[in-house]
């Protein structure tokens, strides 16, 4: 049986008066029913587009998919109409954005907005929409949800605007829920809760979800799989325990670096990657992440390095990620097991 969603070689490129932005350059996943991909880099490595080319939300142009295919149950969403490609979008994938401030409609009212896309896609009449929605806050865990639901945006919390943009996700019982930052703009304790209810939800839905971060500490207990972009492309990707127990990629050791440790002594202290990321249309030559990496040789200068397979499934793009003795003195802690 087809994978619930196929991302197949995607080469999603925009084509700008400064040159071709190569945003997204070869990037394959599958996703199954209840499995939680984590997706992780820095800003501008692809991650959002690749999100945004799943939901066909690039415009187009600039943005052009120059290669590969994107599969939603066998099914290319490349080739569907505009109308099909409307009903998929939010009926069977929904996607949770960073900030809600910016998705929600300020002038309208939370239940009106949470209700629109049932009235939308399952053609429920207001009064049934309105019921439904109500349902849907009290599933997020919105207190009072009759009377919150009457509330503007700007009369809920930023953790309740995000728990609504849930709600609002949901509200179609999507097989795929696409988080790009959910709780990048929210603090510590509610971005805990979130994560808390993302996972509930997902254990009672079975529904798959990408998690889009920066921070690899947000996918650490959640994630089933990890893919990490750099620069476009992927440059590890695995389960979750190999990614985050036995890294083999320099770029993907920084990202380790950055993350405060609960499970290390004093010693261990936090250490930032170098350097900036690449501008997209003018990459190093070789392996991009060559001008940030410490252990650069002159073959990362002549030759862009493939993902390559080096331990059953568990893949990375470096020339010394199969070289055991080179990842074992990297020097780099990976987590530890709890
Ligand atoms: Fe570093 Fe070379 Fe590996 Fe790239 S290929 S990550 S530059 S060691």
């Amino acid at each position: 049986m087809a994978p619930l969603l196929e991302v197949d070689d995607l080469h999603m490129h925009f084509f700008t008066r400064d040159g071709v932005v190569k945003a997204v350059d070869g990037v394959s996943f599958t996703l199954e029913p209840g499995e939680t991909l984590g997706v992780v880099g820095e800003s501008g490595s692809g991650k959002s587009v690749t999100a945004l080319s799943i939901m066909r939300l690039v415009p187009e142009p600039p943005g052009k998919v120059v290669s590969g295919d994107i599969r939603y149950r066998g099914q290319s969403v490349l080739t569907m109409s505009e109308k099909e490609q409307r009903s998929l979008r939010g009926n069977r994938i929904a996607m949770i954005f960073q900030d809600p401030m910016t998705s929600l409609n300020p002038v309208y009212r939370i239940g009106k907005q949470v209700g629109e896309a049932l009235r939308l896609h399952k053609g429920l009449s207001r009064k049934d929409a309105w019921s439904a929605a109500v349902e849907l806050l009290k599933q997020v865990g919105i207190p009072q949800a009759e009377e919150r639901a009457r509330n503007y945006p700007h009369e809920f919390s930023g953790g309740m605007r995000q728990r609504a943009m849930i709600a609002n996700a949901l509200a179609c019982g999507p097989d795929i829920l696409i988080a790009d930052e959910p709780t990048t703009a929210l603090d510590v304790t509610i971005q805990a809760q979130i994560l808390e209810l993302m996972q509930e939800i997902q254990a009672h839905t079975d529904s798959a979800i990408i998690m889009i971060t920066h921070d690899l500490g947000v996918v650490a207990d959640m994630a089933d799989r990890v893919l990490v972009m750099y620069a476009g492309k992927a440059v590890e990707y695995g389960a979750a325990d190999d990614v985050f127990y036995r890294p083999l990629h320099p770029y993907t050791w920084g990202l380790l670096e950055c993350l405060p440790r609960h499970d290390v002594d004093e010693k261990g202290k936090l250490s930032p990657i170098h350097g900036q990321p690449p501008s997209l249309i003018h990459l190093p030559s070789g392996c991009a992440f060559r001008p940030r990496c410490a252990y650069a040789q002159e073959i990362c200068a002549k030759e862009t390095p493939p993902l390559g397979d080096i331990a059953s499934g568990h893949m990375a793009a470096c020339h010394f990620s199969g070289d055991a003795q080179f990842v074992k003195e990297r020097g780099v802690l990976a987590m530890r097991k709890p």
